[in-house]
């Protein structure tokens, strides 16, 4: 099946749009980067592309982490081994550290990509769900400009995203005021602590000031068909102190937030109950609350 796929590798990125402009509608270029996604979608036979464009002789370009006064830039070709070599990375962002731990192996780790990750959709990923949580926002750009888009806002279906044919991923950027912010946190629960596709998981910002929750964020992984931001749990939780809240109110705003799943990995019951206790204990251990 291999030998039947054209891959084209642009020198630059210029070079990389004008392909992509130049693909004919019906047969766009699909990108790659580490490839470990694209790979195990073409071995488990799914809709082979006409071509592959390379995108890994970028990273010149395309690689690395740089900080400027927007916030952290993530290149599109950054892979995980690249970014937590950094000691400022870690600091800044422990949840986005432990998730990119938590990918794979140490293998996929120096190839795998955060675009990549984000591009590809899993509602069980383990970095963008953290990168959710963050603000984060998804540049995109073409041979006719660049635009940005919440990746909040990036899904627009099961493994859908917004990104137009002729667009690649340029980098990800976590604004300046979640670096370092206090509250980061999250648990993921698969059948064995690594190497193991989430079950149900919660990526969270639970800032405390003066005892309430400040601008809560709740990112719930593997509970729909795509990462889903739950707005409705953080408008409960918003201001509130511990004391303030319950269980009963917190599991009715999670229930307009997310219908859980049923598959292979687990029931909805399984997932909406587990989900809650996450959340309630991120409350927990993020209010210095543990026990
Ligand atoms: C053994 C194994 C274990 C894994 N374990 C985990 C895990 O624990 N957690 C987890 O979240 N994932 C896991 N993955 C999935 C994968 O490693 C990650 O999703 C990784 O981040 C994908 O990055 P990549 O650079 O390899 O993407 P690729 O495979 O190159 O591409 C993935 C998708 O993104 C698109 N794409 C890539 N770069 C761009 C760009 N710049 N612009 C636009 N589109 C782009 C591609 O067209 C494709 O649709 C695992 C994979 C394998 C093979």
């Amino acid at each position: 099946m291999m030998s039947q796929i054209q891959v084209v590798r642009p020198r630059n990125l210029a070079d990389a749009l004008r392909l992509l402009d130049d693909a004919a509608v019906d047969a766009p270029l699909r990108p790659m980067a580490g490839c470990t996604d694209v790979l195990v979608d073409l071995h488990f036979g799914k809709p082979a592309p006409a071509q592959l464009i390379d995108l890994w002789a970028l990273r010149g370009e395309l690689g690395g982490v740089r900080w400027s006064s927007e916030g952290l830039h993530i290149g599109a070709l950054c892979t995980y081994a690249e970014a937590v070599s950094h000691q400022r990375f870690r600091d800044q962002l422990p949840m986005l550290t432990q998730a990119s731990l938590l990918v794979g192996a140490t293998q996929i780790q120096f190839r795998g990509t955060f675009a990549g990750n984000v591009e590809n959709g899993s509602p069980a990923a383990d970095a963008t769900p953290a990168l959710m949580a963050l603000d984060a926002r998804v540049r995109l750009v073409s041979a006719a400009g660049a635009r940005d888009v919440a990746l909040a806002d990036y899904y627009t279906g099961y493994r859908q995203t917004q990104r137009k044919a002729n667009e690649i991923i340029e980098s990800l950027l976590v604004p300046a005021a979640r670096l370092g912010c206090a509250g980061q946190w999250m648990r993921k629960v698969g059948t064995r602590a690594y190497q193991a596709i989430t079950k149900v998981g919660v990526c969270a910002i639970f800032d405390w000031h003066n005892g309430r929750l400040s601008d809560p964020r709740v990112v719930a992984v593997s509970m729909a068909g795509t990462l889903r931001r739950c707005t409705h749990i953080e408008a409960y939780l918003n201001g509130k102190r511990r004391d303030d809240m319950n269980g009963t109110e917190l599991r009715a705003a999670q229930a307009l937030d997310l219908q859980p799943i049923d598959d292979v990995r687990s029931t909805a019951d399984y997932r909406a109950e587990v989900f809650a206790r996450l959340v309630e204990q991120g409350l927990r251990e993020t209010s210095g609350r543990g026990g």
